[in-house]
C-alpha cells in the first residue's frame, strides 16, 4: 500500500464509517451468540455456526430481496473468502490475498493492501494459485495468510502493515490458502502441500499485536532418533511403521480451526496422509496419528488434549480439514457441549468435546470404504478391497469428499445443520507404485497412487445438495438436488432462511425447515465462496464474492466443471450486497465460454513422445490445468490453447516464464523434448475429446 494523501483520505473515510459504534472484537464479542450487526469472524462467532440471529429478511419478504451494490473485482479470479463486518466496515481477502475494507451499506473503497504474494511465491506458483478463504480481526488488527506462507498484521483502520512473519519453511512445498483464527489474543494458522512433497503438518499460534510466535503443535511425528518435541508426538509415533519421515507424513492443517470459549481450548482438524498411498507411507500399517483427526489442544499453551480420529491409517486423501461446529445439543435428555463436523469420508460426527468422545456418527453421502462407525471402539468397520491393495478399485466418496472446505452452517432455531453435500466416485490404482524407491516431490504433484487425474471427469458421473441434517436424530431432514460434484458454504439466519450459491451462478435463499426455494437470483458466473449477513443503520444485508475457484476448479476440472463455461478470463470478478426493496441490476460479467478443443488434422501423435507428455503434464500442470487436460476454468484450457502450438511461444511461457506476472510459473529444467512431449500429449487429448463428444452426441441423438 501506497501512503500519501490516499492516507488521511483513508482515515476520514474509515472514521465515518465508524461513527456511532466501536464494537471491541475479543473474546467476550466473539463468544456473543446474540448480536447480529456484525460478522466478526470466519464463522461469524467463536462457534462457527454461520447462523445470524438477524430476522428482517425472513420468509415472507425473502421474495423482496434485491441487489443493494456491486463491487467490480476485474483483477480477480479465485474468490473463496467469508467478509468480515465490523461497525459497518465489510473486510474481505480477494485473490493472492489482496486484502480490501469496503463500507457495507454502499460498497465504497477505504483501502486496500497488496502484499503481492505472486511476486513472494516462486516456485510456490506450481503447487497453489491464487486461493485466500479469509482474515481474523482482532482488537483493531487485521491478521490475513498469502500463499507464500506468510502472516501479516495491518491496521483495520487504514490498512497500514504492522507486521509480517514468515510461518512456513521456504524451502519446502508449503503454502497457506486458509484463513488465519483469531482467539484470546493469539492467531493460529496451519499450512497447506501435503500432495507436493515430504511435508510434516504443524500449526502455529502467534501473538496478534505483534506476530511474535507463542507455540507450534506437530500433526505427525518426526524421526524418533532426533527425540520427540512433546509426549504427544511419542504416543504418535507407535502408530506409525517403517521410515516415514522420510516422507514427511503428512496432515497439515489446510482449514478447521475452531476455538471453544467454554473449554479454553483449540481445535484443529487435521489433513490427510503424505503420500495418501499408506502402503507406502507406513509400510506395517498402523492407523498414523494425528492424521485425519479432530485435536483439541489447550489454547494457552498448545498441548495436546485429546483427539479423535475419523479415518485411521487413511489411504484416500479423506482429511478432517472440515468446519467444527459448536452447539449445545439436547441428546438422550442430556445437555451435550458437542461438537459436529463432517468430514470428506462422507459420516456426519457429534462428540462430546469436553473429552472427544464419540456421540454419534451416521452416513450423509454413498461411502464404499466403511460399512459404519463402530460406537464401542469409535472406530470405522472398513469394508474389504477398498483399500486398492491388489487391484484398481471404484471408492466413494472421492479425494473431493461428500463434504470439503465450503462451510456448513447450523441453525439453533431449527435444530439442523446445512450441508454443502457432494457425490463422485474415486478412482484409485497403485500398479507398479513401489514403497522402497518412491520418492516424494518437490513442487510438483505425486500421491505414489493413480487417482485418475489423467482421465477426464465427465458430466454427470457426480451430483451434488443441499443437504439439512438433524445431528440429534443423525437423520435427514430435507435435501435439495443440485449438479455436479462441486459445491458452495451455506448460511442459516434468524429469519429462517438457509442461502447458498452454487456452480450455475445460482444464489438462493431457502426454507430453513423445509427447503422450498423461496428467493433465487442468476449472478452470471460460477460461485465458490459462501454468504454472510449482517446490518447496517437498521437494515439487513446479505453480501456474496462471485469467483469460480478452488480445488475443483483446477486440480479437478473436466467437463463436469468445464461444461458451465466459467472459463479462465472468461468473466469478471464481483462483490454483490442484497438487502429488500432493492432492485439494481446484477452487473453482465460476460458470456460463458466453452473450450473448443483445436485438432490439427496434418499433426501425427507419437504416442512415445505423448506417454512423456501426460508423465509431465500429471506431475506439474494438472495442478492448475485440470484433470484429462480438461481446465474447470481456474487456468487457460491447453487443448484449446494456440499458444501451445508453436514451440518458440510455449517455450517462452513455459521454460521462460513469459506470463509469471498473471501466475503461471516457469519450468527452466524442461528440455525442448518435455515440451514437445507436452504437445503431442495435448494434442491426443483434443483428438480425444472431440470423438469423445461426437460419441456422447450420436448417442443422445439415437
Ligand atoms: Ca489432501
Amino acid at each position: 500500500m501506497k501512503f500519501g494523501n490516499g492516507l488521511a483520505a483513508a482515515l476520514l473515510m474509515a472514521c465515518a464509517a465508524h461513527a456511532g459504534a466501536s464494537t471491541v472484537v475479543d473474546g467476550k464479542a466473539l463468544s456473543d451468540r446474540e448480536q447480529g450487526a456484525n460478522w466478526l469472524a470466519y464463522g461469524r462467532n467463536y462457534y462457527e455456526q454461520r447462523f445470524s440471529p438477524l430476522d428482517q429478511i425472513n420468509r415472507d419478504n425473502v421474495s423482496k430481496l434485491g441487489l443493494a451494490w456491486s463491487m467490480p473485482l476485474p483483477e480477480d479470479r479465485s474468490l473463496l473468502s467469508t467478509p468480515l463486518v465490523i461497525d459497518g466496515v465489510m473486510y474481505f481477502t480477494g485473490s493472492w490475498s489482496k486484502t480490501r475494507a469496503v463500507e457495507a451499506a454502499t460498497g465504497k473503497l477505504l483501502w486496500e493492501f497488496d502484499p503481492e504474494s505472486i511476486k513472494h511465491a516462486g516456485d510456490r506458483l506450481r503447487i497453489m494459485w491464487d486461493s485466500s478463504r479469509g482474515l481474523a480481526y482482532w482488537k483493531g488488527t487485521i491478521v490475513i495468510a498469502t500463499i507464500d506462507g506468510r502472516l501479516i498484521g495491518l491496521k483495520a483502520k487504514t490498512g497500514e502493515k504492522i507486521w509480517s512473519t514468515q510461518v512456513t519453511d521456504k524451502s519446502k512445498p508449503l503454502y497457506i490458502s486458509g484463513h488465519p483464527k483469531a482467539f484470546e489474543g493469539l492467531v493460529i494458522v496451519g499450512d497447506g502441500g501435503t500432495e507436493f512433497g515430504a511435508a510434516r503438518g504443524v500449526v502455529k499460534a502467534y501473538h496478534v499485536t505483534t506476530g511474535k510466535f507463542a507455540w507450534q503443535f506437530f500433526v505427525v511425528p518426526g524421526n524418533p532418533a532426533l527425540g520427540f518435541e512433546d509426549e504427544a508426538q511419542e504416543m504418535a509415533a507407535k502408530t506409525w511403521t517403517g521410515k516415514w519421515w522420510e516422507h514427511g507424513g503428512g496432515g497439515n492443517v489446510w482449514n478447521g480451526f475452531t476455538y471453544d470459549p467454554e473449554f479454553d481450548q483449540i481445535l484443529i482438524g487435521t489433513g490427510n496422509g503424505s503420500p495418501w498411498n499408506r502402503r507406502v507411507r507406513s509400510p506395517e500399517g498402523g492407523d498414523n496419528l494425528f492424521l485425519c483427526s479432530i485435536v483439541a489442544l489447550d489454547a494457552k499453551t498448545g498441548k495436546y488434549k485429546w483427539h479423535y480420529q475419523t479415518v485411521p491409517g487413511e489411504t484416500w486423501d479423506y482429511n478432517s480439514s472440515m468446519d467444527m461446529v459448536l452447539a449445545d445439543l439436547e441428546i438422550d435428555q442430556k445437555k451435550v457441549k458437542a461438537l459436529m463436523h463432517a468430514p470428506k469420508n462422507g459420516f456426519f460426527y457429534v462428540l462430546d468435546r469436553s473429552n472427544g468422545k464419540l456421540i454419534s456418527a451416521e452416513k450423509i453421502a454413498k461411502v464404499t470404504w466403511a460399512s459404519h462407525i463402530d460406537m464401542e471402539t469409535g472406530r470405522p468397520v472398513e469394508v474389504e478391497g477398498q483399500r486398492y491393495e491388489d487391484k484398481p478399485t471404484i471408492v466413494w466418496p472421492s479425494p473431493f469428499g461428500a463434504h470439503n472446505w465450503h462451510a456448513m452452517s447450523y441453525s439453533p432455531q431449527t435444530g439442523l445443520a446445512y450441508i454443502p453435500k457432494q457425490e463422485l466416485p474415486g478412482q484409485f490404482d497403485d500398479e507398479g507404485v513401489k514403497e522402497a524407491t518412491w520418492k516424494s516431490p518437490e513442487f510438483g504433484a505425486d500421491v505414489a497412487v493413480d487417482a485418475g487425474f489423467g482421465s477426464n471427469i465427465p458430466a454427470n458421473v457426480g451430483t451434488s445438495s443441499l443437504l439439512a441434517w438433524n445431528p440429534v436424530t443423525q437423520k435427514k431432514a430435507w435435501e435439495v438436488q443440485q449438479t455436479e460434484f462441486w459445491n458452495a458454504g451455506t448460511m442459516a439466519t434468524g429469519g429462517e432462511l438457509v442461502f447458498q450459491g452454487g456452480i450455475t451462478g445460482d444464489f438462493s435463499a431457502f426454507d430453513a425447515k423445509t427447503g422450498e426455494k423461496l428467493w433465487n437470483v442468476n449472478v452470471g458466473s460460477g460461485i465458490s465462496a459462501p454468504p454472510i449477513t449482517f446490518e447496517v443503520g437498521g437494515t439487513q444485508y446479505v453480501s456474496l464474492l462471485v469467483g469460480w475457484g478452488g480445488a475443483a476448479t483446477s486440480l479437478g476440472g473436466g467437463t463436469a466443471l468445464a461444461q458451465f463455461g466459467w472459463a479462465h478470463g472468461a468473466q469478471k470478478r464481483q462483490l454483490l450486497t442484497f438487502a429488500l426493496g432493492q432492485n439494481k441490476e446484477i452487473p453482465d460479467v460476460g458470456d460463458p465460454v466453452v473450450a473448443e478443443p483445436i485438432v490439427l488434422p496434418d499433426f501425427n501423435i507419437d504416442e512415445e513422445r505423448a506417454a512423456l507428455g501426460k508423465k509431465l503434464y500429471l506431475r506439474q500442470c494438472v495442478i492448475c490445468h485440470g484433470s484429462g487436460a480438461v481446465s474447470g476454468g481456474y487456468a487457460p484450457d491447453l487443448r484449446a490453447t494456440p499458444m501451445a502450438l508453436s514451440l518458440p511461444a510455449f517455450t517462452a511461457v513455459v521454460v521462460d516464464g513469459a506470463k509469471i506476472s498473471g501466475g503461471m510459473p516457469s519450468y527452466p529444467e524442461f528440455s525442448e523434448d518435455d515440451l514437445i512431449g507436452l504437445q503431442h500429449y495435448l494434442r491426443k487429448r483434443a483428438k480425444e475429446s472431440k470423438e469423445e463428444a461426437a460419441r456422447l452426441e450420436a448417442a443422445t441423438t439415437k
